[in-house]
């Protein structure tokens, strides 16, 4: 299987190409070729292999220059149970809310307590094996811009890993304080992390600024080193995704909550389209699925989308307490515009372009309404995002992050819409002591709350019992080793300094 660039179909690489490089050097983003084919048989036989065994089967249908032994290698290290807690990595709550059944994918119990940890750690792995196979020796400079949870994963899954530095971006005021400390307590003798003044828009818009410019790729091949990305741009980072798409499906066939051959509905909390996408990758691979429900918090630029046909970004940023969702610019829609305009790349190229220039497009009627069939996009506000953990918790004494609420209330919406009452799976991608203090106002019943985080934390516990993730209780006391703070324009300069090379 080849891959091409979303914006020049001839752009063609491998599958270790398109994760050495991460994006391509037209800036658009590959895109496989053709997809692997998943009828119900192949499904069925995926039933009894369990996490490890289904995400092997899948990785091997995409990454054709990798061999058996890399693939296993790759996965054996990353979903231990050491890492996850258990042989599987994204279990699954069964649960009910306001009157209907639930399925939420808990995708949060690896090292850094959000989803990212799912791709993150095996991400390093697949990279270090594509880069000994395309580059000669060369080694990979990581840049990461982030919402606050890919950064801590990216930095928690490349520290130490040999051939690699990583350096992350985070806007200064759009981060969590236990995300911000996860990331600034980060150990490692290769990893830097700096904030930005600006928000996540212009942390991702200044790295990708920093890839393409071709003076500064230069500066790095002279010095033996070359960019690469870790963020959901990578073709390796929405790989390990679909994998728990089809994963969790087998797991409700296993558990007796469906038929194999029954559709599904899934919602996801979305920002940068990464998550949702994998997931509408495995429906074109053959999983059923019925509807794609893409859930937003006040930076509802999707639903927007959605609904009209129409992206706009021109419009107010919010801060809010779904902070990995803070984003107007949702770089993986544009692999699904790709393949709904029929692999058109100068359709998107064109689009893409528009975005750049006027911060808008509108796409054809026709790919109106196939992103109509598939998708509905739903929004909720912080007091709404509140409510739900409220009510999840006192109906069913289960506790949900900010993040995962939100995809709950859009469900909640869209189920008194439709009266759609098709099984659901909904992603769940934060532990909600990665977010306390939001989650602690929501269930506090308007008490104060203590000053300190980790007083947050514990008083969290207290009042909800639910299991403090241990990599989260570890960083207690940990002492913070970064504390950088730059305007946007001094990224490129902040990155070649870092790497010794200015
Ligand atoms: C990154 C993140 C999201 C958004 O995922 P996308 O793939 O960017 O759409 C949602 N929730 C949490 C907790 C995240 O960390």
């Amino acid at each position: 299987m080849l891959y091409n660039s979303t914006e020049n179909k001839n752009e063609v690489v491998s599958a270790s190409q398109a994760i050495a490089q991460g994006i391509s050097k037209d800036g658009g983003l590959f895109v496989p070729q053709e997809l692997p084919e998943y009828d119900l048989e192949t499904i069925k036989s995926l039933l009894p292999l369990g996490y490890k065994g289904i995400a092997k089967k899948v990785f091997s249908d995409f990454l054709c220059d990798f061999t058996a032994e890399e693939i296993e290698d790759c996965v054996e290290k990353a979903y231990t149970s050491e890492k996850f807690g258990s042989e599987n990595p994204a279990p699954i709550a069964y649960k009910n809310y306001n009157g209907n059944d639930i399925s939420v994918l808990e995708l949060w119990h690896g090292p850094t307590c959000a989803f990212k940890d799912m791709a993150l750690q095996i991400l390093p792995h697949l990279l270090t094996k594509s880069l000994k196979k395309t580059n000669d020796g060369k080694d990979a400079v990581i840049l990461v811009a982030t919402s606050g949870d890919t950064g801590k994963a990216a930095l928690e899954g490349f520290k130490d890993v040999e051939h690699t530095k990583i350096i992350v971006f985070y806007p200064v005021d759009g981060v969590s304080p236990m995300q911000k400390h996860q990331m600034n307590t980060q150990e490692g003798s290769n990893v830097k992390v700096c904030a930005i003044e600006g928000n996540f828009d212009d942390a991702q818009t200044g790295v990708k600024k920093i890839f393409t410019t071709p003076g500064i790729s230069a500066q790095l091949e002279n010095n033996n080193m070359m960019f690469s990305s870790a963020n959901s741009i990578n073709w390796g980072r929405l790989l390990p995704q679909i994998v728990y798409y089809i994963a969790a499906y087998c797991e409700m066939v296993n558990d007796g909550k469906i038929s194999l051959g029954d559709k599904i509905n899934v919602v996801v909390p979305t920002g940068n389209f990464g998550n949702i996408l994998a997931s509408y990758y495995a429906f074109c691979m053959g999983l059923p699925v019925n509807k794609f429900i893409c859930a937003s918090n006040s930076n509802n630029v999707l639903t927007d989308f959605i609904n009209t046909g129409v992206y706009d970004k021109n419009r107010q940023f919010y801060t809010t307490i779904s902070p990995s969702m803070d984003i107007l610019v949702s770089s993986n829609l544009e692999r699904l515009l790709y393949k709904l305009s029929g692999d058109s790349d100068t359709t998107v190229k064109e689009w893409m372009t528009a975005l750049k220039s006027e911060g808008k497009y509108e796409v054809t009627p026709e790919v109106k309404d196939a992103v109509k069939t598939s998708f509905y996009g739903g929004c909720c506000d912080d007091n709404a995002t509140k409510a739900t953990i409220k009510k999840m918790f006192d109906e069913q004494g289960y506790l949900c992050d900010t993040h995962t609420a939100v995809a709950v209330a859009v469900y909640d919406k869209y189920v008194s819409e439709t009266g759609d009452k098709t099984p659901v799976l909904i992603a769940s991608t934060a532990s909600p002591y990665k977010f306390s203090k939001a989650v602690l106002e929501a269930v506090n019943n308007g008490k104060n709350l203590p000053d300190s985080e980790f007083d947050m934390v514990d008083l969290l516990n207290d009042i909800t019992k639910a299991d403090i993730p241990n990599p989260l209780l570890s960083l207690k006391n940990k002492k913070s080793r970064f504390s950088d703070v730059i305007k946007v324009n001094e990224m490129p300069d902040y990155v070649l300094k870092a790497l010794g090379v200015k």
